[in-house]
């Protein structure tokens, strides 16, 4: 079994109710930590321990970007996942130099039996949900004026409702920071905010068809 660090906002309540059903029907070695409170933290306390994953969780009434690098320093050996809502990828803009995996996701039921899914397979000792099963998606690099359709300019708050499509999973490589990384999104979406470097990009899925090339056994 694999012990989980889940970092939140104090003032966060949407993803805590949404977790904490969720590990209710795991059997999980897992500790709640705020952003607020981390550096208050006793060396006794339950995070003196090693995590094999953190999990951390955005929300767009907090900014943690002092804690993160602090957080990640103190645990360099843990996976880190990031889970953030769909609609707030542009008011957030926090920033992970260590990334393993991206979760844009909504408040849903669907979603619930995803990331489900992705908790379970850490009660198994040494088993972690395998991005390798999953296809590599390439990824173009967005400009300025189309980031901006897809979110109102005022708010932030973005244009694009997916909350109803499937939920799925990539491996993908940032054009912009190369790093490789588990993206998982709602099957629709075609923009993605790369959590280790901020940068928009949009996702380019390929048909069979047109992945297709000549081999040399077409040479004449
Ligand atoms: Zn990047």
């Amino acid at each position: 079994m694999k012990k989980i660090f889940i970092f939140h906002s104090i003032h966060d309540q949407r993803f805590f109710v949404f977790f904490s059903r969720i590990l209710l029907t795991v059997e999980i070695d897992y500790t709640w930590q705020t952003y607020e409170t981390f550096q208050t933290a006793s060396a006794n306390s339950p995070l003196s321990e090693m995590p094999d994953e953190l999990f951390f969780i955005l929300d767009k009434t907090t900014d943690c970007s002092t804690q993160i690098p602090l957080i990640l320093s103190r645990y360099p050996n843990a996976s880190v996942w990031v889970f953030e809502s769909c609609e707030d990828l542009k008011r957030i803009t926090s920033i992970f130099p260590k990334l393993t995996h991206s979760v844009e996701l909504y408040i849903t039921n669907a979603w619930a039996d995803y990331v489900s899914k992705i908790v379970e397979s850490f009660e198994k000792t040494k088993s972690a949900f395998s991005v390798t099963e999953n296809p590599q998606v390439r990824l173009k690099s967005l400009e300025l004026p189309e980031i901006n359709r897809y979110f109102d300019s005022t708010t932030g708050q973005c244009l694009f409702d997916y909350s109803t499509a499937r939920s799925t999973g990539f491996k993908i490589t940032c054009p912009h920071c190369q790093q490789s990384y588990g993206l998982h999104l709602p099957t629709e979406t075609h923009i993605t905010r790369c959590r280790r470097c901020g940068s928009f990009n949009e996702l380019k899925l390929e048909t069979p068809a047109a992945a297709t090339v000549p081999t040399s056994e077409n040479k004449p």
